[in-house]
């Protein structure tokens, strides 16, 4: 009999119950017993969810009060010195102050001791776990009952569980090495008896099965890496369990071997992400084992093609008979809980979508096809799920000829700037007149309550259409006074108008659908909504032509014009399923491109496309980079083309990670790119050493995302250190990111010192 389970279900709850709890206890409105009963009440609601969907085997160990691999540290007791209780054992408290930092003051002045834990994503998703910090001297101890405590409970239930852990090698990789350097590796024999531990009181409490994950191995591995897996699993086999070793989001490739060959008894793969590995494995991988295929993806909102992942699961039970699973591709983490509650998305979308709870049913149906194929049920929603498929096919929704035709014409010259870097900068410089050292900022300003205020009373219809526009023409002109008596060389209108950078422009972009609660865990408390790709993207008409027109009418100063760019507009959203990121990117450009063409007839000289989400979209293994770096840059350079050589293209990029793709990033061709580099101490610019980047750029010289006043001797120490590297007519002075999660008082006085700054660099370079 084949079997269906799930890797994980979403703990946030259907409507954001978690997170509520959580920011209720935080503000210290809901105590920790309050918050520990809405943790049980969503674990209990989530099993039954699943098992009313027909799954077999559920997952415990999938929720977690903030990230499941903070759960881990505490589990194994890898708790930085500045957050050791002071006596007894780690609790709550101790947990959300490694998430979220304590701020000690000490004699009025912040003190860095209890800043949190790293934060980093997961993997290639949305997701964003707690990094583990490990010493040279690190031991680890079970220091925490969080699983054992949900195995019993789901017990208590009736419910037959398979515990999920996070495997010891992915859980090494994910952590960072804190204090004198040492190899990560050399901790593995202290953690391992551990997991022996955990897996014997597993064992203990009547556990058949236990999931250890480890999605490093759809990684490419160093070879000391690989070698330890075999070591690791060699010495849990004894634990008095089965083990079922769960590999997602990426094929095994090179690691498949190893993965056959682990003394475990059965193994998760992803056939979404990799389903050329199929035959493979069948041929390798032992009958006597459990094999388990995720057919039903994990990461996106769309219905399953049952028929075709029933064919995958009929070819592996031809030699997996008695020992076949079925399951997502990864935890359901990152899709929306539940699509019952969408109640204004129209019956057609609603039939092409699924979310967690409907996956769980795809998988288990997939599961009864196998088992009892001549169920009426099974054939009555196989043949439903292919009329969908079918209609999905020909709609006229999806596929638009006139999107089609225009993506077909592009030609080489269409993802080409007229003229080289060197002569358009000529030509740029004279007409914008900008001092050296020019200042600007990335784009947005303080989203007051205000402006919040204002734009919920407009969505909610309390706020007619031209008194919310009156309201954010106030706030440019606001923005826009402000900058000049700053005495900035390049203004923006402030974004007030922007709920978010891509959500703004989806909404008024042909093709995407939107949801209520289509809410995905993206860390902590936090979540995000991403708005669907459902067909051909077109845009119909301007999208922020009016605002921008109306900031430059307002000043002689150069406006620039703000708009986000195809790759960060696909990396933020759900994509298609039936056509590539690639095709996606494309149409996604040519929109964007035609807004960069109507803001330059409208008189703008600058206009910044933002590439926030560029360097995540990298696919796990290196071998796939170049593709991706190829079709990404070509979308940026696509959009951004269809101007004259005078009209200067901006992009903005906020991370510090840019030596790998230093050279793709040069490639988008963009006149100037403005950096995230205050954070790092101007250290990214190392990647200016090696590469000699060709055009204009605005290292950050102060940090956004804390309200410091940065004074300006910081921030000429950090030009300074720029100049070295960057000769000095091609740099710009700004800060990091955007202001919008600033108030105005802080903005203020930071730019007064960035103002000063600039002139006391121009006064030095004359002088
Ligand atoms: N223009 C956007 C802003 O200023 C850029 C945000 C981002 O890069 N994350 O807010
Ligand atoms: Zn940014």
């Amino acid at each position: 009999m084949a079997v269906s389970h799930s890797l994980g279900f979403p703990r946030i709850g259907a409507d954001r119950e978690l997170k509520k709890a959580l920011e209720a206890h935080w503000k210290g409105e809901l105590d920790e017993a309050g918050l520990r009963l809405v943790g049980k009440q969503l674990r209990a609601a989530h099993w039954q969810l699943q098992k009313d969907a027909g799954l077999d085997l559920l997952p415990v160990g999938d929720f977690a009060w903030y990230d499941q691999v903070l759960t881990h540290s505490l589990s194994f007791g890898v708790i930085p010195e500045r957050f050791k209780p002071q006596s007894g054992a780690p609790g709550l408290d101790t947990l959300f102050a490694m998430a979220r930092g304590v701020s000690q003051r000490c004699c009025g002045q912040h003190d860095s001791a209890g800043h949190a834990l790293e934060m980093t994503k997961w993997f290639d998703t949305n997701y964003h776990y707690l990094v583990p910090e490990f010493t040279a001297d690190q031991q680890f101890q079970l220091s925490w009952e969080q699983l054992f405590e949900e195995v019993d409970e789901a017990h208590a239930l009736g419910h037959k569980v398979k515990p999920v852990v996070i495997g010891p090698l992915t859980y090494l990789w994910l952590g960072k090495a804190k204090g004198e350097a040492f190899d990560k590796l050399e901790l593995l024999d202290r953690l391992l008896p551990l997991y022996g531990e955990i897996l014997t009181r597993l064992a203990a409490q009547g556990v058949e099965w236990v999931q250890i994950d480890e999605p490093i191995l759809g990684l490419d591995l160093p070879q000391d890496w690989k070698n330890a897996f075999e070591r690791a699993y060699n010495l849990i086999q004894h634990a008095p369990l089965k083990k079922l070793v769960a590999c997602y989001f990426s094929g095994l490739e090179d690691n498949l071997g190893l993965a056959v060959n682990l003394p475990v008894d059965g193994l998760h793969v992803d056939l979404v992400r990799a389903p050329e590995q199929l035959p493979m494995l069948l041929d390798r991988l032992p009958a006597y084992k459990v094999l388990s295929l995720g057919v039903v993806n994990g990461r996106n909102v769309w219905g399953c093609d049952l028929e075709a992942a029933l064919s995958q699961l009929q070819q592996a039970e031809q030699r997996f008979a008695g020992n076949l699973w079925v399951a997502g591709s990864c935890s359901l983490l990152h899709s929306p809980v539940d699509l019952r509650r969408e109640d204004q998305l129209d019956d057609e979308l609603k039939s092409w979508l699924a979310f967690a709870v409907q996956k769980c049913a795809e998988i288990a149906v997939l599961t009864k096809a196998l088992n009892n194929p001549q169920s009426p049920e099974v054939i009555r929603v196989l043949e439903h799920s292919a009329d969908i498929q079918r209609s999905r096919a020909s709609s006229s929704r999806i596929h638009k000829e006139a999107v089609h035709q225009r993506l077909a014409a592009i030609t080489a010259a269409d993802s080409q700037r007229t003229s080289a870097f060197a002569e358009r900068i000529e030509l740029q410089r004279s007409r914008l007149q900008l001092p050296a050292f020019p200042t600007t900022t990335i784009g947005s300003f303080p989203q007051t309550p205000a402006i919040r205020l204002a734009r919920q009373a407009f969505k909610q219809g309390k706020l007619s259409r031209s008194d919310y526009t009156e309201a954010m023409y106030s706030e440019i002109r606001h923005a826009v006074t402000i900058q000049e008596n700053l005495g900035l060389d390049v203004l923006v209108h402030g974004e007030a108008e922007r709920n978010d950078m891509v959500e703004y422009f989806a909404e008024q972009i042909d093709g995407y659908a939107f949801t209520r609660f289509g809410w995905v865990q993206s860390y902590g408390s936090r979540c995000v909504k991403p708005a669907i790709i459902v067909g051909d993207l077109s845009r119909p008409q301007p999208m922020t032509v009016d605002w921008i027109r109306y900031a430059q009418g307002l000043t002689n100063k150069v406006m620039k014009g703000m708009l986000t760019g195809p790759v960060t507009m696909l990396m933020w959203s759900f994509p298609r399923e039936d056509v590539s990121r690639e095709v996606q990117a494309k149409q996604l450009a040519l929109a964007i491109r035609d807004e960069v063409v109507d803001l330059e007839a409208a008189g703008i000289r600058i206009v910044q496309i933002d590439e926030a989400a560029f360097r995540e979209g990298l696919p796990l293994r290196k071998a796939a980079w170049q593709g991706y770096l190829d079709w990404a840059t070509e979308a940026f350079r696509l959009c951004a083309s269809g101007v004259r050589d005078e009209t200067q293209i901006h992009t903005h990029m906020c991370y510090s990670e840019f030596n790998d793709v230093i050279e793709s990033i040069a490639a988008m061709d963009a006149d100037v790119i403005t950096i995230e580099t205050s954070r790092s101490d101007m250290e990214l610019l190392d990647a200016f050493e090696a590469f000699a980047y060709p055009n204009d750029i605005g290292p950050g010289v102060y940090d956004i995302h804390s309200p410091r006043v940065p004074d300006s001797r910081e921030m000429i120490k950090l030009m300074s250190k720029a100049v070295k590297r960057i000769p000095a007519e091609r740099l710009w002075v700004n800060p990091d990111c955007g202001l919008k999660t600033r108030a105005w008082p802080e903005t203020e006085a930071a730019l007064i010192n960035m103002v000063s700054a600039a002139r006391q660099l121009r006064a030095a370079l004359s002088a």
